[in-house]
């Protein structure tokens, strides 16, 4: 799972496409049995690191980009 730096949201984003990008642009996210978030982009599912985050993944919520960090904490809902 990430976080925003800023506004704290966990795994709450949209893709940025490249312009010229040709399939459809639609993504879906879930997460896989080692509680990994996998995003399935036009079927080509793959397990996100901090690299691809920040360079594509921009915050729902504020609206920043390159803010991603990893979220050690697996049960954020039992801690807050
Ligand atoms: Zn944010």
């Amino acid at each position: 799972m990430f976080i925003c730096k800023n506004c704290k949201n966990i795994d709450k984003f949209e893709l940025m496409f490249a312009p010229d990008y040709a399939g459809s642009k639609t993504f879906t996210r879930r997460y896989n049995a080692n509680g990994e978030l996998e995003i399935t982009v036009d079927g080509y599912i793959f397990v996100p690191d901090l690299q691809f985050m920040n360079d594509h993944a921009v915050c729902k919520y504020c609206g920043q980009i390159y803010i991603w960090d990893y979220n050690m904490n697996k049960n954020p809902e039992i801690s807050q």
